[in-house]
């Protein structure tokens, strides 16, 4: 394959090629790339800001992780903290450090995947920052976005009997990094190998590509229903569920049965020899949202939502974060998952 060297561009050669790609999706940035700062219309309501920092070793591992996987999964990480708050992500900026290793064909393909998040979100690349680095990749992503003052999903909110919902299913991006760590070593160990990824797509896509919940935000928005409380599943439900119940006072009572785990991940877990019930509770990186809804929204969710599971309620004891299981018995969970080592 081609390979141009970064020196032949330069930054601001690399800048200027970065910005031609940029696109237009929605009309509040009034200016992008380019000048000191970008310029976006300050919409009613609250402005929201948040930033995720990644690097290559420890974030992410270059000789499994596509650049163009990368790119995407960045602006998922960077605009689901934005959803979180139940808002609507709008501009984000993209800052990298690039060492000699790289070169502009792998940049571009880096953001090729940035922009094909921005537009499947309908958000902008904004600005961001370049620079050369001595160790591997740097990638930092800001996110702005705004949510309407009485909308707005702090951790802190929930009351006692709300219910506790999570989209999508769990731990499944967990089952595709230990996959895709188990092929790596067998490569290390013999190079002529082949991966057995076969039966895995799901697993692996769900590390690999990551989605962000913008669906969800706005499904909850057409049916008028603001979440009491929310977070972003980024390091596994057991630590979530205690930030939420911690900062909303109260304790958590879950049901094992309730947790969505899907079939494919059962089946990753089996072969792993892991517990899905562990991945689910203690994995990460499934970037699903995890809220509270009072009592009284519960059967408009139900009746008119898609991927959103019921998996228990807030309780009063705020020292009680318990996980019920299928036999009916009561397991702390702990910040690490669950008490009780399972039978994978
Ligand atoms: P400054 O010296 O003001 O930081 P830069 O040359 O770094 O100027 O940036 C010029 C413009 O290019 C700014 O709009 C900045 O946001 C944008 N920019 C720089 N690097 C990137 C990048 N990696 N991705 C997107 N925009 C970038
Ligand atoms: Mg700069």
């Amino acid at each position: 394959m081609e390979r141009t060297e970064l020196n032949i561009l330069g930054e601001f050669g690399l800048i200027e090629r970065i910005a031609s790609q940029s696109q237009v999706h929605n009309s509040t940035t009034i200016k992008g790339i380019g000048d000191d700062a970008a310029v976006v219309v300050a919409d009613q309501g609250y402005q929201l800001l948040s930033t995720e920092l990644l690097i290559e070793g420890i974030h992410f591992d270059l000789s499994y992780v596509p650049l163009k996987h990368l790119g995407y999964k960045v602006v998922v990480v960077g605009i689901s903290d934005v959803l979180a708050m139940n808002g609507i992500p709008k501009q984000i900026t993209v800052s990298i450090g690039l060492s000699n290793r790289f070169s502009v064909e792998a940049v571009d393909e880096l953001y090729s995947g940035i922009f094909a998040a921005c537009e499947d979100y309908g958000i902008e690349l904004v600005g961001g920052d370049t620079t050369s680095s001595r160790s591997g990749l740097i990638l930092s992503v800001s996110a702005i976005g705004t949510v309407e003052k009485e909308k707005i999903a702090y951790r802190k909110g929930a009351k006692l009997n709300d219910i506790i919902c999570v989209t999508g299913d769990l731990g499944a991006a967990y089952l595709g990094l230990q996959i895709l760590e188990r092929e790596k070593q067998v490569f290390l160990d013999a190079p002529e190998a082949q991966p057995l990824l076969a039966g895995h797509e799901y697993v692996l896509q769900r590390q690999l590509k990551p989605e962000a919940r913008l669906d969800i935000i706005k499904q909850l928005s057409d049916l008028n229903i603001a979440p009491t409380s929310m977070i972003d599943v980024s390091d596994g439900l057991a630590s979530e569920l205690r930030h939420l119940a911690a900062e909303s006072g109260l304790g958590v009572r879950i049901f094992e049965e309730q947790i969505p785990i899907h079939q494919k991940t059962y089946l990753a877990a089996t072969e792993l020899k892991l517990g899905p019930f562990t991945a689910a509770l203690n994995g990460g990186e499934d970037y699903e949202l995890l809220f509270t809804i009072r009592q009284e929204d519960y059967q408009k969710i139900m009746d008119h939502t898609t991927d959103i599971s019921f998996i228990g309620f807030m309780s009063a004891d705020p020292s009680e974060a318990f996980l019920i299981t299928k036999q009916n018995e009561a397991i702390p969970l702990t910040a690490q998952g669950w008490e009780k080592s399972e039978d994978a």
